[in-house]
Protein backbone atom coordinates (compact mmCIF):
# COMPACT_ATOMS: atom_id res chain seq x y z
CA UNK A 1 0.00 0.00 0.00
CA UNK A 2 0.98 3.81 -0.22
CA UNK A 3 2.42 5.72 2.24
CA UNK A 4 -0.10 8.02 2.81
CA UNK A 5 1.47 10.76 4.70
CA UNK A 6 3.29 11.62 8.16
CA UNK A 7 3.06 9.51 10.86
CA UNK A 8 2.46 11.29 14.77
CA UNK A 9 4.60 9.27 17.29
CA UNK A 10 1.98 8.35 19.85
CA UNK A 11 -0.62 9.29 22.19
CA UNK A 12 -1.25 8.38 25.83
CA UNK A 13 -4.37 8.12 28.84
CA UNK A 14 -4.35 7.94 31.89
CA UNK A 15 -7.25 7.59 34.50
CA UNK A 16 -7.15 7.89 38.31
CA UNK A 17 -9.65 6.93 40.79
CA UNK A 18 -12.54 4.84 38.53
CA UNK A 19 -13.06 1.06 39.27
CA UNK A 20 -13.34 0.45 35.79
CA UNK A 21 -10.00 2.22 34.94
CA UNK A 22 -9.21 -0.65 32.26
CA UNK A 23 -12.34 -0.51 30.36
CA UNK A 24 -12.21 3.36 30.21
CA UNK A 25 -8.51 3.79 28.95
CA UNK A 26 -9.10 1.35 26.53
CA UNK A 27 -11.76 3.95 24.78
CA UNK A 28 -9.20 6.52 25.74
CA UNK A 29 -6.86 4.71 23.57
CA UNK A 30 -9.72 3.86 20.92
CA UNK A 31 -10.52 7.91 20.32
CA UNK A 32 -6.22 8.18 19.95
CA UNK A 33 -5.82 5.37 17.74
CA UNK A 34 -5.29 8.07 15.20
CA UNK A 35 -1.85 8.98 16.79
CA UNK A 36 -0.31 5.70 16.56
CA UNK A 37 -1.61 2.12 14.99
CA UNK A 38 1.75 0.20 15.06
CA UNK A 39 1.30 -1.40 18.62
CA UNK A 40 -0.83 -0.60 22.13
CA UNK A 41 -1.09 -0.75 25.50
CA UNK A 42 -2.53 -0.76 29.06
CA UNK A 43 -0.95 -0.81 32.57
CA UNK A 44 -3.42 -0.68 35.54
CA UNK A 45 -3.11 -0.62 39.26
CA UNK A 46 -4.98 -1.81 42.07
CA UNK A 47 -2.66 0.16 44.77
CA UNK A 48 -0.60 -2.99 45.10
CA UNK A 49 -0.27 -4.68 42.18
CA UNK A 50 0.36 -3.62 38.81
CA UNK A 51 -0.99 -6.09 36.06
CA UNK A 52 -0.10 -5.14 32.22
CA UNK A 53 -1.11 -6.23 28.60
CA UNK A 54 0.60 -5.11 25.49
CA UNK A 55 0.50 -6.40 21.82
CA UNK A 56 1.23 -5.39 17.89
CA UNK A 57 -1.69 -3.73 16.27
CA UNK A 58 -4.74 -1.86 16.71
CA UNK A 59 -6.69 -1.21 19.74
CA UNK A 60 -9.40 -3.70 19.26
CA UNK A 61 -6.86 -5.96 17.78
CA UNK A 62 -4.73 -6.50 21.20
CA UNK A 63 -7.68 -5.95 23.23
CA UNK A 64 -11.02 -7.68 24.11
CA UNK A 65 -13.88 -8.26 26.92
CA UNK A 66 -10.94 -11.11 28.50
CA UNK A 67 -7.99 -9.23 28.14
CA UNK A 68 -9.75 -6.28 29.77
CA UNK A 69 -10.87 -7.91 32.57
CA UNK A 70 -7.18 -9.31 33.55
CA UNK A 71 -6.36 -5.92 34.04
CA UNK A 72 -7.75 -4.91 37.65
CA UNK A 73 -7.49 -1.63 39.49
CA UNK A 74 -8.78 1.83 39.80
CA UNK A 75 -5.43 3.67 37.57
CA UNK A 76 -4.47 2.68 34.37
CA UNK A 77 -2.31 4.28 31.80
CA UNK A 78 -2.55 3.56 27.81
CA UNK A 79 -0.63 4.53 24.95
CA UNK A 80 -0.69 3.85 21.25
CA UNK A 81 2.67 3.53 18.85
CA UNK A 82 3.91 4.96 16.20
CA UNK A 83 7.78 4.33 16.18
CA UNK A 84 9.86 7.37 15.83
CA UNK A 85 12.64 6.28 17.95
CA UNK A 86 13.32 2.12 18.03
CA UNK A 87 11.51 -0.44 15.55
CA UNK A 88 8.07 -1.16 15.52
CA UNK A 89 8.66 -4.46 17.60
CA UNK A 90 6.93 -6.18 20.33
CA UNK A 91 9.09 -5.24 23.02
CA UNK A 92 9.26 -1.54 21.95
CA UNK A 93 5.33 -1.21 22.45
CA UNK A 94 4.61 0.87 25.84
CA UNK A 95 3.31 1.38 28.56
CA UNK A 96 7.19 0.48 29.28
CA UNK A 97 7.14 -1.63 32.67
CA UNK A 98 9.76 -1.68 35.28
CA UNK A 99 10.38 -2.65 38.84
CA UNK A 100 12.68 -1.66 40.98
CA UNK A 101 13.31 -1.88 44.39
CA UNK A 102 9.96 -1.90 46.30
CA UNK A 103 8.82 0.31 43.47
CA UNK A 104 7.10 -0.57 40.01
CA UNK A 105 6.96 2.07 37.41
CA UNK A 106 4.73 2.10 34.16
CA UNK A 107 5.80 5.01 31.65
CA UNK A 108 3.92 5.89 28.19
CA UNK A 109 5.63 9.13 26.14
CA UNK A 110 4.51 11.15 23.18
CA UNK A 111 7.53 12.83 21.55
CA UNK A 112 11.58 12.27 20.87
CA UNK A 113 14.35 13.35 22.93
CA UNK A 114 16.80 15.15 21.36
CA UNK A 115 19.54 14.02 23.43
CA UNK A 116 18.69 10.19 24.01
CA UNK A 117 22.10 8.78 22.24
CA UNK A 118 24.23 10.71 24.66
CA UNK A 119 22.21 10.02 27.57
CA UNK A 120 22.15 6.55 26.89
CA UNK A 121 25.79 6.35 26.04
CA UNK A 122 26.21 7.42 29.54
CA UNK A 123 23.72 5.30 31.40
CA UNK A 124 25.31 2.59 30.04
CA UNK A 125 28.78 3.50 30.92
CA UNK A 126 27.35 4.04 34.34
CA UNK A 127 26.36 -0.02 34.30
CA UNK A 128 21.82 0.57 32.86
CA UNK A 129 21.15 -2.33 30.99
CA UNK A 130 18.46 -1.48 28.35
CA UNK A 131 15.27 -3.88 27.30
CA UNK A 132 14.47 -1.70 24.57
CA UNK A 133 15.92 0.48 22.25
CA UNK A 134 13.17 3.34 23.08
CA UNK A 135 14.17 6.88 24.14
CA UNK A 136 11.77 6.24 26.45
CA UNK A 137 13.24 3.62 28.32
CA UNK A 138 16.09 6.11 29.11
CA UNK A 139 13.97 8.15 31.88
CA UNK A 140 13.28 5.10 33.38
CA UNK A 141 16.46 4.79 33.82
CA UNK A 142 17.08 8.23 35.02
CA UNK A 143 14.61 8.02 37.66
CA UNK A 144 15.59 4.74 38.88
CA UNK A 145 19.12 6.04 39.33
CA UNK A 146 17.61 9.13 42.11
CA UNK A 147 14.31 6.94 43.58
CA UNK A 148 16.12 6.95 46.72
CA UNK A 149 15.54 10.65 47.06
CA UNK A 150 11.49 9.74 46.15
CA UNK A 151 9.82 9.27 43.35
CA UNK A 152 8.73 13.50 42.90
CA UNK A 153 12.17 14.31 43.30
CA UNK A 154 13.43 11.82 41.12
CA UNK A 155 11.39 12.55 38.58
CA UNK A 156 12.73 16.34 38.70
CA UNK A 157 16.32 15.25 38.54
CA UNK A 158 15.44 13.31 35.30
CA UNK A 159 12.71 15.68 33.62
CA UNK A 160 16.30 17.99 33.81
CA UNK A 161 18.36 15.68 32.22
CA UNK A 162 16.09 15.34 28.91
CA UNK A 163 15.54 17.39 26.18
CA UNK A 164 13.53 17.76 23.37
CA UNK A 165 9.82 17.20 23.08
CA UNK A 166 8.01 14.56 26.35
CA UNK A 167 4.62 14.96 26.92
CA UNK A 168 4.44 11.32 29.43
CA UNK A 169 2.20 9.52 31.85
CA UNK A 170 4.23 7.90 34.37
CA UNK A 171 1.68 5.52 37.16
CA UNK A 172 3.20 4.20 40.36
CA UNK A 173 1.04 1.74 42.15
CA UNK A 174 -0.62 4.35 44.09
CA UNK A 175 -0.04 7.70 41.70
CA UNK A 176 -0.70 8.69 38.38
CA UNK A 177 1.74 11.36 37.13
CA UNK A 178 1.45 13.43 34.29
CA UNK A 179 4.45 15.71 32.87
CA UNK A 180 5.40 18.05 29.57
CA UNK A 181 8.78 19.13 28.52
CA UNK A 182 8.59 23.51 29.24
CA UNK A 183 8.17 24.08 25.84
CA UNK A 184 4.75 21.97 25.20
CA UNK A 185 5.69 20.35 22.00
CA UNK A 186 3.69 17.72 22.12
CA UNK A 187 -0.40 18.29 23.96
CA UNK A 188 -1.50 16.99 26.78
CA UNK A 189 -4.88 17.68 28.58
CA UNK A 190 -6.79 17.18 32.03
CA UNK A 191 -10.15 16.15 32.44
CA UNK A 192 -12.19 15.11 35.70
CA UNK A 193 -14.59 12.14 35.56
CA UNK A 194 -16.67 11.29 38.72
CA UNK A 195 -14.57 12.56 41.21
CA UNK A 196 -11.09 10.84 39.57
CA UNK A 197 -9.00 12.57 37.02
CA UNK A 198 -8.27 11.55 33.34
CA UNK A 199 -4.78 13.09 31.76
CA UNK A 200 -4.90 12.17 27.48
CA UNK A 201 -3.00 13.26 24.80
CA UNK A 202 -6.21 15.09 22.86
CA UNK A 203 -9.67 16.57 24.37
CA UNK A 204 -11.70 13.39 22.28
CA UNK A 205 -10.43 11.12 24.40
CA UNK A 206 -12.00 13.00 26.99
CA UNK A 207 -15.14 13.33 25.22
CA UNK A 208 -15.51 9.34 24.20
CA UNK A 209 -15.16 8.53 28.36
CA UNK A 210 -17.52 11.48 28.99
CA UNK A 211 -14.78 13.36 31.40
CA UNK A 212 -15.44 16.90 31.82
CA UNK A 213 -11.94 19.00 30.32
CA UNK A 214 -10.56 20.51 33.31
CA UNK A 215 -7.08 22.31 31.44
CA UNK A 216 -4.17 21.47 29.49
CA UNK A 217 -1.27 20.12 31.80
CA UNK A 218 0.80 23.26 30.91
CA UNK A 219 4.40 23.07 29.59
CA UNK A 220 7.01 22.46 32.18
CA UNK A 221 4.59 21.58 34.81
CA UNK A 222 4.79 17.89 37.03
CA UNK A 223 1.19 17.10 37.63
CA UNK A 224 0.89 14.38 40.27
CA UNK A 225 -2.68 12.77 40.94
CA UNK A 226 -2.88 10.57 44.28
CA UNK A 227 -5.90 9.94 46.93
CA UNK A 228 -4.78 13.13 48.07
CA UNK A 229 -6.25 15.08 44.76
CA UNK A 230 -4.04 16.98 42.38
CA UNK A 231 -0.17 18.83 43.21
CA UNK A 232 1.33 20.41 40.52
CA UNK A 233 4.94 20.96 40.40
CA UNK A 234 7.01 23.78 38.58
CA UNK A 235 10.48 23.16 39.16
CA UNK A 236 12.10 24.88 35.55
CA UNK A 237 11.96 28.14 34.94
CA UNK A 238 9.82 29.29 32.14
CA UNK A 239 10.93 28.56 28.50
CA UNK A 240 9.78 30.24 25.33
CA UNK A 241 6.60 28.12 24.15
CA UNK A 242 7.05 25.75 20.61
CA UNK A 243 3.89 24.08 20.20
CA UNK A 244 3.87 22.04 16.94
CA UNK A 245 1.60 23.88 14.77
CA UNK A 246 1.56 20.65 12.71
CA UNK A 247 -0.95 19.03 15.36
CA UNK A 248 -3.40 21.82 13.71
CA UNK A 249 -2.81 21.25 10.35
CA UNK A 250 -3.07 17.30 9.97
CA UNK A 251 -2.11 15.49 13.27
CA UNK A 252 -4.65 16.32 15.87
CA UNK A 253 -8.39 14.78 15.25
CA UNK A 254 -10.64 17.85 14.59
CA UNK A 255 -12.89 17.38 17.30
CA UNK A 256 -10.18 18.13 19.25
CA UNK A 257 -9.29 21.35 21.19
CA UNK A 258 -5.72 21.41 21.33
CA UNK A 259 -3.56 24.31 23.17
CA UNK A 260 -7.31 26.25 23.35
CA UNK A 261 -8.48 26.36 19.91
CA UNK A 262 -10.55 23.88 18.00
CA UNK A 263 -8.76 21.83 15.38
CA UNK A 264 -11.62 21.67 13.33
CA UNK A 265 -12.06 25.51 13.04
CA UNK A 266 -8.54 26.36 12.64
CA UNK A 267 -8.70 24.06 9.76
CA UNK A 268 -11.56 25.67 8.36
CA UNK A 269 -9.29 29.34 8.40
CA UNK A 270 -6.66 27.72 6.98
CA UNK A 271 -8.56 27.23 3.83
CA UNK A 272 -10.53 30.15 4.21
CA UNK A 273 -6.71 31.90 4.51
CA UNK A 274 -5.62 29.70 1.18
CA UNK A 275 -8.48 31.13 -0.73
CA UNK A 276 -7.16 34.42 -0.32
CA UNK A 277 -3.65 33.53 -1.43
CA UNK A 278 -4.32 31.21 -3.98
CA UNK A 279 -7.90 31.85 -5.28
CA UNK A 280 -7.93 29.51 -8.69
CA UNK A 281 -10.84 29.29 -11.39
CA UNK A 282 -12.29 26.12 -10.86
CA UNK A 283 -15.67 24.27 -11.34
CA UNK A 284 -15.03 22.37 -8.45
CA UNK A 285 -12.75 22.10 -4.96
CA UNK A 286 -12.22 18.31 -3.28
CA UNK A 287 -10.31 16.79 -0.90
CA UNK A 288 -8.71 13.50 -1.26
CA UNK A 289 -10.60 12.43 1.89
CA UNK A 290 -9.68 12.61 5.02
CA UNK A 291 -6.50 14.55 4.77
CA UNK A 292 -7.30 18.01 3.69
CA UNK A 293 -11.56 18.06 4.46
CA UNK A 294 -11.87 20.72 6.46
CA UNK A 295 -9.48 23.21 4.81
CA UNK A 296 -11.61 22.33 1.70
CA UNK A 297 -14.61 23.63 3.40
CA UNK A 298 -12.66 26.80 4.07
CA UNK A 299 -11.32 27.02 0.72
CA UNK A 300 -14.55 26.63 -1.51
CA UNK A 301 -16.90 29.03 0.97
CA UNK A 302 -14.35 31.46 0.63
CA UNK A 303 -14.14 31.68 -3.31
CA UNK A 304 -18.19 30.34 -3.79
CA UNK A 305 -17.51 27.32 -6.13
CA UNK A 306 -19.18 23.84 -5.04
CA UNK A 307 -17.14 21.43 -2.78
CA UNK A 308 -17.24 17.93 -4.33
CA UNK A 309 -16.34 14.83 -3.14
CA UNK A 310 -14.60 13.63 -6.39
CA UNK A 311 -12.93 10.62 -4.86
CA UNK A 312 -14.90 7.82 -3.08
CA UNK A 313 -13.04 6.19 -0.06
CA UNK A 314 -13.45 2.61 1.00
CA UNK A 315 -13.28 2.60 5.00
CA UNK A 316 -12.88 -0.77 5.08
CA UNK A 317 -9.27 -1.15 3.77
CA UNK A 318 -6.83 -3.18 5.94
CA UNK A 319 -3.54 -2.31 6.20
CA UNK A 320 -2.15 -5.05 3.97
CA UNK A 321 -3.81 -6.90 0.95
CA UNK A 322 -2.83 -9.76 -1.20
CA UNK A 323 -0.72 -8.46 -4.10
CA UNK A 324 -3.58 -7.90 -6.90
CA UNK A 325 -2.80 -9.07 -10.57
CA UNK A 326 -0.84 -7.18 -13.35
CA UNK A 327 -3.65 -6.01 -15.13
CA UNK A 328 -5.30 -4.26 -12.27
CA UNK A 329 -3.04 -0.64 -12.69
CA UNK A 330 -2.99 1.60 -9.76
CA UNK A 331 -4.82 -0.93 -7.68
CA UNK A 332 -3.30 0.47 -4.24
CA UNK A 333 -4.48 4.35 -4.83
CA UNK A 334 -7.68 2.60 -6.37
CA UNK A 335 -8.67 0.73 -3.48
CA UNK A 336 -8.84 3.32 -0.99
CA UNK A 337 -9.73 6.05 -3.09
CA UNK A 338 -11.74 5.54 -6.58
CA UNK A 339 -12.24 8.89 -8.84
CA UNK A 340 -16.01 9.59 -9.88
CA UNK A 341 -16.10 9.81 -13.15
CA UNK A 342 -19.34 11.48 -13.29
CA UNK A 343 -17.96 13.88 -11.29
CA UNK A 344 -14.62 14.84 -12.48
CA UNK A 345 -15.27 14.44 -15.88
CA UNK A 346 -14.04 17.24 -18.41
CA UNK A 347 -14.07 19.22 -14.63
CA UNK A 348 -11.65 21.80 -13.69
CA UNK A 349 -11.00 20.98 -10.34
CA UNK A 350 -8.52 22.27 -6.95
CA UNK A 351 -7.96 19.81 -4.58
CA UNK A 352 -7.26 20.84 -1.18
CA UNK A 353 -4.78 19.02 0.60
CA UNK A 354 -3.02 19.74 4.30
CA UNK A 355 0.65 18.57 2.89
CA UNK A 356 2.97 17.26 0.71
CA UNK A 357 5.61 15.19 2.30
CA UNK A 358 7.07 12.42 -0.30
CA UNK A 359 4.97 13.64 -3.17
CA UNK A 360 4.51 9.52 -4.44
CA UNK A 361 1.13 9.55 -3.18
CA UNK A 362 0.07 12.68 -4.59
CA UNK A 363 1.25 12.06 -8.10
CA UNK A 364 -0.62 8.63 -8.19
CA UNK A 365 -3.79 10.41 -7.16
CA UNK A 366 -3.38 12.81 -9.72
CA UNK A 367 -3.36 10.26 -12.56
CA UNK A 368 -6.09 8.52 -11.62
CA UNK A 369 -7.90 12.18 -11.59
CA UNK A 370 -6.64 13.00 -15.19
CA UNK A 371 -7.86 9.03 -16.37
CA UNK A 372 -11.22 9.63 -15.12
CA UNK A 373 -11.32 13.01 -17.22
CA UNK A 374 -10.92 15.83 -14.96
CA UNK A 375 -10.27 18.67 -17.30
CA UNK A 376 -7.76 20.55 -14.89
CA UNK A 377 -5.99 19.19 -11.75
CA UNK A 378 -4.70 22.41 -9.36
CA UNK A 379 -3.52 21.89 -5.63
CA UNK A 380 -3.36 24.37 -3.18
CA UNK A 381 -1.76 23.04 0.25
CA UNK A 382 -2.75 24.23 3.95
CA UNK A 383 0.62 24.68 4.94
CA UNK A 384 3.53 26.13 3.64
CA UNK A 385 6.55 23.28 1.97
CA UNK A 386 7.76 21.36 4.73
CA UNK A 387 11.48 21.91 3.70
CA UNK A 388 13.44 20.36 7.31
CA UNK A 389 13.00 17.35 9.22
CA UNK A 390 10.86 16.92 12.39
CA UNK A 391 13.27 15.75 15.35
CA UNK A 392 10.57 16.15 18.00
CA UNK A 393 8.31 12.91 17.20
CA UNK A 394 6.71 13.04 13.68
CA UNK A 395 8.77 10.89 11.28
CA UNK A 396 10.01 12.85 8.54
CA UNK A 397 13.07 12.89 10.06
CA UNK A 398 15.53 12.99 7.11
CA UNK A 399 15.68 15.58 4.47
CA UNK A 400 15.82 13.16 1.83
CA UNK A 401 12.14 12.07 2.92
CA UNK A 402 11.05 15.67 2.30
CA UNK A 403 9.95 16.33 -1.62
CA UNK A 404 10.17 20.20 -0.91
CA UNK A 405 13.34 19.89 0.37
CA UNK A 406 15.38 19.40 -2.83
CA UNK A 407 13.38 20.81 -5.21
CA UNK A 408 11.26 24.31 -5.90
CA UNK A 409 7.82 24.59 -5.74
CA UNK A 410 7.61 24.34 -9.76
CA UNK A 411 9.32 21.22 -10.04
CA UNK A 412 7.28 19.65 -7.10
CA UNK A 413 4.33 20.64 -9.09
CA UNK A 414 5.44 18.90 -12.36
CA UNK A 415 6.40 15.70 -10.56
CA UNK A 416 2.85 15.33 -9.31
CA UNK A 417 1.34 16.60 -12.62
CA UNK A 418 -0.32 19.15 -11.67
CA UNK A 419 -1.83 22.53 -13.79
CA UNK A 420 -0.82 24.73 -10.57
CA UNK A 421 0.18 24.09 -7.08
CA UNK A 422 0.04 26.84 -4.55
CA UNK A 423 1.20 26.53 -0.51
CA UNK A 424 -0.51 28.24 1.97
CA UNK A 425 2.43 30.98 3.55
CA UNK A 426 3.92 31.11 7.07
CA UNK A 427 1.93 33.98 7.95
CA UNK A 428 -0.81 33.32 6.48
CA UNK A 429 -0.47 29.36 8.50
CA UNK A 430 0.19 31.40 12.04
CA UNK A 431 -2.48 33.72 11.68
CA UNK A 432 -5.34 30.99 11.19
CA UNK A 433 -4.45 30.00 14.40
CA UNK A 434 -5.38 33.18 15.79
CA UNK A 435 -2.16 32.97 18.07
CA UNK A 436 1.24 34.85 17.73
CA UNK A 437 4.01 33.19 15.58
CA UNK A 438 6.51 32.74 18.82
CA UNK A 439 4.13 30.52 20.39
CA UNK A 440 5.12 27.75 18.01
CA UNK A 441 7.49 25.56 17.08
CA UNK A 442 7.85 25.86 12.86
CA UNK A 443 11.28 23.98 12.25
CA UNK A 444 9.95 21.65 9.56
CA UNK A 445 8.77 24.79 7.73
CA UNK A 446 11.51 27.56 8.54
CA UNK A 447 14.11 25.36 9.94
CA UNK A 448 14.69 27.13 13.48
CA UNK A 449 15.03 24.12 15.95
CA UNK A 450 13.80 25.21 19.19
CA UNK A 451 15.92 22.67 20.52
CA UNK A 452 18.78 22.12 18.52
CA UNK A 453 19.37 18.36 17.29
CA UNK A 454 21.91 16.38 17.48
CA UNK A 455 23.61 15.67 14.06
CA UNK A 456 23.27 11.59 14.54
CA UNK A 457 19.49 11.54 15.65
CA UNK A 458 17.52 9.35 13.69
CA UNK A 459 14.37 7.28 13.96
CA UNK A 460 17.02 3.75 14.77
CA UNK A 461 19.55 5.92 16.34
CA UNK A 462 19.24 3.89 19.54
CA UNK A 463 19.49 0.53 18.12
CA UNK A 464 23.62 1.01 16.21
S1 LIG B 1 9.22 20.43 13.32
FE1 LIG B 1 7.13 20.61 12.45
S2 LIG B 1 6.12 18.66 12.89
FE2 LIG B 1 7.94 18.80 14.20
S3 LIG B 1 7.24 19.68 16.15
FE3 LIG B 1 7.94 21.40 14.89
S4 LIG B 1 6.09 22.08 13.76
FE4 LIG B 1 5.66 20.04 14.61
Amino acid sequence: MVSEGPKESCGVFGVFGQDTAAKLTYFGLYALQHRGQESCGIVTSTGRTIHEHKGMGLVPEVFDEQTLNQLPGHTAIGHVRYSTTGSSIAKNAQPFVVSHGEMTLAIGHNGNLTNAKQLRRDLEKRGSIFQTTMDSEIIVHLLARNLQAGIEDALVTAVSKIEGAFSCILMTENKLIAFRDSKGFRPLCLGILNGGYVVASETCALDLVDAQYLRDIEPGEILIINEDGLRSLKPFSEARHSYCIFEYIYFARPDSNIYGQNVYSVRKRLGTQLAKEHPIEADLVMPFPDSGNYAAIGYCQGLGIPLAMGVIRNHYVGRTFIEPTQSMRDFGVKVKLNPVREILNQKRVVIVEDSIIRGTTSKMRIKALREAGAKEVHMVVSCPPHRYPCYYGIDFSTKGELIACQHSVGEVQSYIGLDSLGYLSLPGMVDSTGYDRDRFCLACFNGEYPVEPPDDISKLCLEH
